[in-house]
């Protein structure tokens, strides 16, 4: 299947070919065509499997087609990242088209707050927006969402994690009932359904959803203890001589604490947490993205939907608490059927956890040996002894004959 079997435009399939997208990933083929016919969507797809473009393309392609001088679409995502990248996306795919679009997120100064006003009252045809942020504007009265016709939830299992459903809700009840709703998702917990039962009408469904990590990921593992951590990678970077690794830590404080062990040891090093605001989130993605800054320790904020090319080489500090933010975290590299190799150090406590993980991938991981001048690690915690024990009584009891 080519872009060229759905009826776009040819300004749209020109911008796919100035950005190189050949044709269209399992999601796109899916979802633009039922989105071209104005059908509410639910997509569940994991991370890089294309989704901003199944969306994009037949939003610009209505909003092409119908010059509209009102806020046609409106597009909530979880983070000022995802929000940015959206809109970067927009912009490469509507290059050749009129569509206008601005994003909208916090953490910036007072002139950015007047330039979105700005945008939201000349009625920009996009607009890309965090959940938050925009009910700022909404609460201000200028903001007319009378025209709209597309509301789109990119992440929105990311965006209830954080605890935006209210504010969703909000935003849903300001807008026309006639319009097309489409919601995706990574995954589809029961509370991704009631959101959808109340915002959406009779939405066809997407998935693509095995969580399976990308086939070009190598995956290794480590039991350490936390004291070997550190070390650990150090021997890692040193050993794999990577030019662009990436580091995630559950917590924002054992992202500081690693960063500085990092830099103490001369790495070159940086990181990317919910305290950075977000001129400086953008410098150090930016520092990051141009090799200036080799590692990248981060919070799971950047795990989901950012696009960071190449990264050669993934460490889990820690096992995520989600078997799903596994899958996530992993899935920054090897992208587009490139390489790379994502490595997770598993202290004790954590092994319970992995042992979920590799359930859920559907395959174990092998663990490799600690180097010898860090010491012997932990055991690894052979599976509990119970399921198999319970079978027996199962077995043994029996149903009950009734004689
Ligand atoms: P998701 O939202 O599902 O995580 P994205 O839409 O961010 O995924 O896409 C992931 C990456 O794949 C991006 O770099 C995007 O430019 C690229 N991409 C998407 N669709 C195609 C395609 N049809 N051909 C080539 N690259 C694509
Ligand atoms: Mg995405």
């Amino acid at each position: 299947m080519k872009f060229e079997d759905f009826a776009l435009d040819t300004s749209i399939i020109q911008s796919l070919e100035a950005m190189g997208f050949e044709k269209p990933t399992p999601i796109q083929e899916q979802a633009i065509p039922i989105l071209l016919d104005h059908r509410d969507i639910i997509g569940c797809a994991q991370t890089g499997t294309g989704k901003t473009a199944a969306y994009l393309l037949p939003v610009i392609q209505h909003i092409a087609q119908e010059s509209p001088q009102h806020i046609n679409t409106l597009i909530i995502a979880p983070t000022r990242e995802l929000a940015l990248q959206i809109d970067q996306q927009l912009e490469g795919f509507a290059y050749f088209t009129p569509v206008s679009s601005i994003a909208i997120y916090g953490g910036r100064d007072g002139a950015s707050f007047e330039r979105e006003k700005k945008a939201l009252l000349k009625g920009a045809d996009i607009i890309i927006a965090t959940p938050g942020k925009f009910i700022q504007h909404l609460n201000l009265g200028y903001v007319d969402l009378s025209h709209l016709k597309h509301f789109i939830l990119d992440e929105a299992d990311r965006m209830l994690d954080m605890g935006f459903f209210e504010d969703i809700m909000r935003i849903a009840s300001k807008l026309p009932k006639q319009r097309q709703t489409l919601l995706f998702s990574a995954t589809m917990p029961p509370k991704i359904r009631t959101m959808a039962k109340k915002i959406l009408i009779d939405p066809a469904q997407i998935n693509i959803a095995i969580s399976k990590p990308a086939e070009g990921v190598f995956q290794a593992a480590f039991n350490t203890f936390d004291n070997q951590k550190v070390p650990l990678i150090e021997h890692l970077l040193t050993a794999k001589q990577v030019s662009s690794v990436l580091i995630f830590c559950s917590t924002k404080r054992s992202v500081k604490q690693i960063q500085q062990a990092l830099e103490d040891l001369k790495f070159s090093v940086s990181s990317i947490h919910s305290d950075l605001d977000q001129s400086e989130r953008e410098k150090v993605l930016l520092g990051f993205r141009n090799r200036q800054i080799n590692v990248l320790v981060a919070t799971d904020i950047v795990s989901r939907g950012i696009d960071i090319e190449d990264i050669g080489l993934i460490i889990n500090y820690d096992v995520p608490r989600d078997a799903e933010d596994y899958v996530h975290r992993i899935g920054r590299t090897a992208r587009a059927e490139s390489t790379g190799t994502a490595i997770t150090l598993i202290n004790p406590d954590d092994q319970y956890k992995f042992r979920k993980i590799e359930k859920l991938i559907g395959r174990s991981i092998s663990k490799g040996q600690l180097p010898e001048q860090l010491g012997p690690g932990p055991r690894s915690k052979s599976n509990p002894q119970r399921p198999q024990k319970d079978n027996f009584h199962r077995s043994k009891k029996g149903p009950k004959k009734r004689s």
